[in-house]
């Protein structure tokens, strides 16, 4: 059986030209890119380029950018690195309630640690109010922490607006880009970020491997002490491979950036047209003007979410409820209780994210499965008449 994958937003397949790029320093260049002998110069060589090529996709300057384990540390770095550093300034930071687990629970650690956070709400669409921003920031206040996307419901935020406020206050400014980089143009800046953070599986690049970006002059602590790599400023023997083929899922995303937005939204709003015609009793989630890219988040009322993606997963379709990282509790998502669903009908939400592989064949599968699975598991519903 063929599979149709729509779950991109969860993880993405490697490109095999990604592959093909880091075969050489998983084989034969395996050396350690501090070493000065040749392989260990030819590593150090493939992560300089990987580097300008990450470098390149965000608009920053290749020194700028320093590699991670993926994105969970670069939020938990420049969060953790910029509380630490301004612990002297203030003891307040800002963020919303919508963020990605790696930002909201790193949040909850600094509380522990003595510092104060606010956590803005959204609205229904899942947006974030530049004015409320505005009205939280004390003069404690050291850190802000948005998302340039969110990850199940697609919303883009005004991370614009908010870097004008943000940085007229002089405040340290956090983005997790890990959704936006490679799917939508990033340009650090035209927000005036100080702090971003990527993952390269989110872009057809391997797992395991990640970047912070920081702004030239920015000053965070370490989360990692040991040698010297980075700059002084990661430890860790680098991972040459799978910084190797960031870099080349990061060019490839920058060669093909435009016509793939725009074809997967296409598609994506095929499948969302297809579905308000064929089911009733839906409603869209996400802010339906800026939303990432062939992104579909739809509650089905009078379904388990569940049993769904259950349903769904033995006719060949990978779709997620809420979000892979919540999967297996039985908690709805933090963000469509945020963007105001109630909890029954949070749970019957579905995640659908296309990605470039992702056909018109594909979509109209899914239409003509899906109402199937749908009408069956209502019948058996006691709620729907
Ligand atoms: C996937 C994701 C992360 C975590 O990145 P990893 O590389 O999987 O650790 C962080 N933030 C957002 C918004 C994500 O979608």
């Amino acid at each position: 059986m063929k599979r149709i994958y729509l779950d991109h937003n969860a993880t993405t397949s490697l490109d095999p030209e990604v592959l093909k790029a880091m075969m050489p320093y998983l084989t034969g260049e395996f050396g350690n890119a501090s070493s000065i002998y040749e392989c260990g110069r030819m590593a150090q060589k493939a992560v300089v380029e990987a580097r300008e090529k990450v470098a390149r996709l965000i608009g920053a300057q290749s020194d700028e950018l320093f590699f991670t384990s993926g994105g969970t540390e670069a939020d938990n770095w420049a969060l953790k690195g910029a509380a630490e550093a301004l612990r002297d300034k203030g003891n307040h930071i800002i963020t919303t309630v919508i963020e990605h687990h790696a930002v909201l629970h790193t949040c909850e650690y600094l509380e522990e640690q003595g510092f104060e956070v606010t956590y803005l709400p959204v609205d229904e669409y899942g947006l974030v109010d530049p004015a409320a921003v505005e009205q939280a920031i004390t003069d404690q206040t050291i850190i802000v922490s948005v998302m340039y996307a969110n990850n199940e419901i697609g919303t883009i935020e005004p991370v614009e607006e908010i870097g004008k406020i943000v940085k007229e206050k002089g405040i340290l400014y956090h983005i997790d880009a890990v959704q936006a980089v490679g799917k939508i143009p990033v340009d650090v800046n035209a927000i005036g970020v100080d702090l971003l953070s990527m993952s390269a599986h989110k872009l057809y690049g391997p797992k395991g491997v990640g970047a912070l970006y920081i702004r030239k002059g920015v000053k965070i602590n370490n989360l990692l002490h040991g040698g010297a790599q980075e700059r002084n400023q990661r430890a860790g023997t680098e991972n040459v491979a799978g910084i190797v083929g960031f870099g080349k899922a990061a060019e490839l995303s920058c060669d093909n950036l435009i016509e793939t937005a725009e074809r997967l939204t296409r598609l994506g709003d095929r499948l969302a047209k297809g579905i308000t015609e064929k089911m009733d009793h839906v409603r869209f989630n996400g802010y339906p003007l800026h939303r990432l890219p062939g992104h579909v988040n739809v509650s089905i009322e009078f379904v388990e979410g569940e049993a769904l993606v259950m349903s769904l997963d033995m006719q060949g379709i990978s779709v997620s409820s809420g979000s892979a990282c919540a999967a297996g509790s039985a908690d709805p998502s933090h963000v469509l209780l945020a963007i105001g669903l109630p909890h029954e009908i949070a749970h019957g939400s579905l995640r659908m994210t296309l990605g470039k592989d992702s056909t018109e064949a594909d979509v109209d599968e899914v239409l003509t499965i899906l109402p199937r699975i749908v009408e069956k598991l209502r019948a058996m519903s006691p709620l729907y008449q």
